[in-house]
């Protein structure tokens, strides 16, 4: 990657990072899922409130590594307001970049995660977020963690 660009990158995570958008529990009742990622100590807890197949509002609360909480940021900016089916897409999208190197226009800012390919062991910082976001919107668990006990 373009060393320009990799600043550029790393500076939108730090920025989202040390001011994390849309950081809070929501106002009004919500469906919250807790992501655990115990290898770097990320505990994200998403907050999700679905009104007529769109996510109405978004908030996310926790503490986490840099690559985690930046992510969750971004995220909520991401999917608020969208249709669930699109955010689900959104959220596919992002794991495929993250995991398989493929990078589509659509993700627009979410690019900048696209260097965490790169370092294997950030991988689920970047994903804990969009995890516990599609957990609350199938509301199959209250909490999801990286490591699966088996
Ligand atoms: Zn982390």
């Amino acid at each position: 990657m373009d060393e320009t660009l990799r600043e550029l990158y790393q500076e939108v995570i730090l920025d989202h990072y040390r001011h994390p958008r849309n950081f809070g529990k929501l106002d009004r009742e919500a469906r919250s899922v807790l992501g655990n990622n115990p290898l770097c100590g990320d505990r994200i807890e998403v907050h999700v409130l679905i009104r007529d197949g769109c996510i109405e509002a978004v908030g996310f609360e926790g503490t986490g590594c840099a690559i985690s909480t930046a992510s969750a940021s971004m995220m909520t900016e991401a999917v608020r307001g969208k249709p669930v089916e699109e955010a689900l897409t959104i959220a596919k999208k992002f794991h495929d970049m993250i995991t398989e190197g493929v990078v589509t226009s659509d993700l627009g800012s979410l690019e900048v995660f696209q260097g965490v390919r790169e370092y294997p062991s950030r991988i689920k910082c970047a994903t804990l977020g969009w995890h516990a976001l599609r957990a609350a919107i199938e509301q199959s668990q209250d909490v999801v963690t990286t490591e699966a006990a088996e």
